[in-house]
């Protein structure tokens, strides 16, 4: 039986890499590289942190390896959104304007750089004068 087998029949079962893991990991190459500059207790923490993970890696409950996982997606939520709407802001916001319908509060996007022109809300109807 090779290596490769013998990894795969280790690994069966257990619950394995996800985003929490990514994140762990990468956090603890950070400490790591600070610990460079610092105090050992850096040093300490990030091999504390990737034998957490590791020992997360190859559990076997995945129910509470997916409870952990799922925690943390919620929690950063607010980042990984925040990212795409910085990417979606210098790409395809770029290309539009939002303006609020003046009657009902509706967003409307309009294509950018057309100069004055009537925009007409597409809830209530509302027409109304923008400079795009
Ligand atoms: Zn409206």
């Amino acid at each position: 039986m090779g290596f490769r087998d013998r990894l795969q029949r280790f690994m069966y079962g257990r619950y394995g890499q996800d985003q929490l893991g990514i994140f762990l990991m990468a956090f603890a190459m950070v400490l790591f590289t600070i610990s460079i500059f610092t105090v050992p207790y850096v040093y300490i923490a990030a091999i504390l942190i990737i034998i957490y993970e590791y020992f997360r890696m190859l559990s076997k409950n995945r129910a509470a390896r997916y409870r952990e996982n799922a925690w943390f997606l919620k929690h950063t939520a607010w980042v990984r959104n925040g990212f795409a709407r910085i990417r979606y802001f210098f790409t395809e916001g770029r290309k539009y304007k939002v303006f609020k319908c003046p009657r009902c509060g509706q967003k409307l996007r309009v294509p950018r750089g057309r100069g004055r022109i009537e925009i007409r809300c597409r809830k209530c109807y509302e027409q109304f004068i923008r400079k795009s």
